[in-house]
């Protein structure tokens, strides 16, 4: 063994077990390991589960809210359009930068896996791309990285875009995102749909697109991807992220769309962090909630995950530091989650659930015999308590690599 942790609770086990890993791989998971190890951890029964997969989050964007002007509706159109300034001034050393912050904070919380969207339109080009691309180059020792091409501006509406998108794939992009609500018209979205498909098909890529992120129930491009979803073949290999009409469609049509997502085995991403700031804002009282229906989805069968989306941009202004247990404290009070086994599936949702809709290996994943051995070992005895302290990452375990340790120290003085 080249690492050992003693005395970790793992989920679903009742005592705790040695974990014994050698090289990139976990060798044996059992109470009581023999064998030695030049490193060992005691984990002292503190939670070790796999490391997160952060299944969406715009790298290219992050931060920027740092140095734009505010989003004073707090809308999404007035978030695209703060954007085209600093975008048309984007260099790509200087978006390398802002995404290997948010790429350490990521994996300081646990993160070795992310999927970033990638603005990809006629204001910046491919500047973005290159600098996320730059990004994740730096920093393979530490984590993985999947670049979603996203044509943010639309395709129909901001011609030489389609080129654009054929070009970035060329240059290294993984999957074929998209945004059809965006465009001009429902026609023109589901142009912008049999497009994307069209490109991916080319390149033989997944797919991953912004779908009706609008309080408007008669936004339905969602009905749309899912049944090209069946008719190209490509079930399992589509993500649907944000989904925000689907919580404003009367039941009847949500429970149809909800069904189809199912068949076409259509991945979703709920993004409650951005989209409780977003949504509602020309709503009266009340103000919609604008987040996916994360529990319908699930009791269908549908596969969720949840991602941070933005980190301090102009969507999402002052909040976010690519943490999974925060993002899943969020998404517990948007969906209303409390029961126990709730808060398993919230645990699931950002590991096992998000390994899937990455399309990871099943055998690689988790931790049991054989996987990869990326693991956290979290400061806190459950998921429940995981999650309400966003207890500390206390080593971050990627490939047998221990990649980063957090330790924090709190003191009370008293004086009785
Ligand atoms: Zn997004």
């Amino acid at each position: 063994m080249d690492l050992i942790i003693r005395n970790a609770h793992v989920r679903g086990r009742e005592e705790v077990v040695d974990i014994g890993i050698l090289g990139e791989r976990i060798a044996h998971v059992a109470p009581h390991l023999k064998e030695h190890a030049p490193r060992e951890i005691d984990a002292e029964g503190m939670l070790v589960a796999p490391t997160f997969v952060e299944p969406h989050i715009h790298l290219d964007k992050a931060l920027i809210s740092e140095v734009v002007r505010p989003n004073v509706s707090g809308t999404l159109s007035e978030a695209i359009a703060i954007t085209w300034d600093k975008k048309r001034t984007y260099t790509v050393e200087e978006v390398a930068a802002r995404a290997e912050r948010v790429i350490e904070w990521a994996v300081q919380h646990g993160t070795t896996l992310l999927r970033s969207h990638v603005d990809v339109d006629t204001i910046g080009g491919l500047t973005p791309l290159k600098g996320v691309t730059l990004a994740r180059e730096r920093y393979a020792d530490l984590c993985e990285v999947q670049i979603v091409a996203f044509p943010q501006e639309g395709i129909l509406q901001d011609p030489g875009t389609e080129d654009l998108l054929r070009q970035a794939m060329a240059a290294g992009a993984d999957l074929v995102g998209g945004m059809p609500h965006n465009e001009r018209t429902p026609e023109d979205g589901r142009r912008h749909i049999d497009i994307c498909f069209a490109i991916a098909k080319e390149f033989n890529a997944d797919i991953d697109m912004h779908v009706d992120e609008t309080d408007d129930p008669s936004s339905r491009t969602l009905q749309y991807l899912a049944a090209r979803t069946i008719e190209e073949g490509y079930q399992g290999r589509v993500t649907a992220g944000h989904t925000c009409a689907l919580a404003a469609y009367d039941a009847t049509y949500r429970a149809k769309v909800i069904r189809l997502l199912r068949q076409a085995d259509v991945q979703m991403v709920a993004n409650a962090g951005t989209n409780l700031m977003l949504q509602g804002r020309l709503d009266p009282m009340p103000i919609r909630r604008g987040v996916t229906p994360v529990k319908e989805l699930l009791a269908a069968g549908v596969n969720v995950s949840y991602g941070q989306d933005c980190v301090k941009d102009t969507f999402y202004p002052t909040w976010g530091q690519a943490d999974p247990l925060e993002v899943g404290l969020i998404t517990a009070h948007a969906v209303q989650f409390t029961m126990p086994q709730d808060i398993e599936t919230l645990f699931d949702m950002p590991t096992a659930n998000a390994a899937r809709l990455l399309r990871l290996p099943a055998q690689d994943y988790g931790v049991r015999e054989g996987a990869i051995a990326s693991l956290n070992i979290i400061a806190a005895a459950n998921a429940a308590e995981a999650f309400r302290t966003r207890a500390d990452r206390r080593y971050v375990i990627r490939r047998g690599r221990i990649v980063a340790e957090t330790v924090t120290t709190r003191k009370v003085h008293r004086t009785l």
